[in-house]
């Protein structure tokens, strides 16, 4: 016997036939004489579609009753799930993510897991139920309803898998993996048997959206190894894993891009030591996580800062940032139309030359690099948003990942 967790995201859940196929695969690992906790998700369309129509409401929703909203989606989903088990004879019993002990910090929107009391679910689990938990949702300390940013889903399987010590964890999704680029745009992109949480995470938070980055950050943390699989088929999927070290043969691993980013300029910033400080303790303040940044030569003392925020922020970030704009005379500007692409790999520690034919292939098929950010396993590079496609399958070639 094996406690197996499982998550079942957007798609796999997105209508009743869907729904009541999900019922059978868990019911056959059942049978099989496994314990089972499953998180799952909103239908797919159904967060996108509550989000705008709070922005029909109001172009600045309260984050509070943002979350208070979208964790409506995840407990349709919940319900809907056990009562398919119950028509086939599976005793299920279904938990918000406050019912399964899930407890928060306040960061509303993207609040993250502080402990999970897993008691009550161990409970149920022993008397031989299938446990069903929303995904994406939990509690903070005051009892107010928080979610975890999108796709949170994932986090919330993988830390559930940490806190009941699971044996195996199973992300089913609409793609039979993890794939060396996303499949719906990279036609000959193939699918990765085996990759390391640093590639995972390099990918994830460079915009392969197949994993939330928040979710493989804790699985390296803790060492919860999982598996990324399909549930529209059997197939054996992607196994997410601590580095080996055959891993370091493979120079690039994956192409992501992350049309989801927004670069602000502040331009004419004073060029003297704790400006930029200032800049940046005004967006951590606000919570807004900063990626790329990059500041030009200063010339008659004032220089140019540029760096990058996830789009959904830019907003928030124009308003962190009003009062330092002011204070030091400078101007904001925000440009949403470009891209960020990236090539992944953990070869890239012991191998050299992929920015070279990184950079000579975004040239020969004429895309203009404006910002290069790095890390020890990842390049990345901000591009025109109309390209970024044309230039990921032109680099997913060039670094010999297409299907033989
Ligand atoms: P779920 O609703 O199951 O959480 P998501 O839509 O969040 O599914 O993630 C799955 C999607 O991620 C796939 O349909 C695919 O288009 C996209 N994707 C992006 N990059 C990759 C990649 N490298 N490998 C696999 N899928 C990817
Ligand atoms: N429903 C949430 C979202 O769409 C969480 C998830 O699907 O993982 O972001
Ligand atoms: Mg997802």
């Amino acid at each position: 016997m094996a406690l197996i967790v499982q998550k079942y995201g957007g798609t796999s859940v997105g209508d009743v036939e869907r729904i009541k196929k999900v019922a059978e695969r868990i019911k056959s690992i059942r049978d099989d004489g496994n314990q089972l906790v499953v998180i799952v998700s909103a239908r797919s369309g159904v967060t996108n579609e509550l989000i705008a129509r709070a922005k029909a409401i109001s172009a600045d929703p309260s984050e509070r009753e943002m979350d208070q909203l979208l964790s409506i989606g995840e407990q349709e989903t919940i319900a809907f799930t056990a009562m398919a088990l119950h028509a086939v004879g599976v005793p299920a019993i279904s938990y918000t993510g406050a019912q399964a002990g899930i407890v928060t910090d306040k960061a509303y929107t993207k609040a993250r897991i502080q402990s999970i009391d897993a008691a009550a679910m161990k409970a149920d689990l022993a008397k031989g139920n299938v446990i069903i938990v929303a995904g994406f949702q939990g509690i903070d300390s005051d009892g107010q309803t928080t979610t975890l940013g999108r796709g949170g889903s994932d986090l919330s399987a993988i830390a559930i898998a940490g806190a009941i010590k699971a044996d195996k964890c199973e992300i089913y999704t609409d793609v039979d993996g993890v794939y060396t680029a996303d499949p719906r745009v990279v036609k000959n992109a193939r699918k990765i048997d085996e990759i390391s949480y640093d590639e995972m995470l390099e990918l994830a938070s460079s915009g392969s959206k197949v994993m939330q980055s928040r979710s493989v950050e804790f699985a390296k943390k803790y060492d919860i190894q999982f598996e990324v699989r399909s549930s529209f088929n059997h197939n054996p999927g992607t196994l997410v894993k601590e580095e080996a070290a055959s891993m370091e043969k493979v120079v690039v691993r994956g192409v992501a891009v992350d049309k989801n980013q927004a670069k602000l300029i502040i331009h004419n910033l004073t060029d003297k030591p704790g400006t930029a400080a200032k800049v940046f303790r005004a967006l951590a303040d606000a919570n807004i996580v900063v990626d790329m940044i990059v500041q030009n030569v200063g010339h008659n003392g004032v220089a140019n800062l540029t760096f990058t925020v996830p789009s959904i922020e830019v907003n928030k970030a124009k308003q962190a940032l009003a009062p330092v704009i002011n204070e030091v005379g400078a101007k904001l500007s925000a440009q949403e139309e470009f891209a960020k692409l990236s090539v992944v790999g953990v070869g890239m520690k012991t191998h050299s030359g992929v920015a070279a034919t990184l950079f000579k292939t975004l040239a020969d098929v004429g895309v203009n690099i404006d910002l290069i950010s790095t890390s020890e396993i990842r390049i990345t590079v901000a591009i025109d948003q109309a390209k970024a496609d044309d230039a990921a399958r032109a680099i997913h070639t060039a670094f010999g990942l297409d299907k033989a």
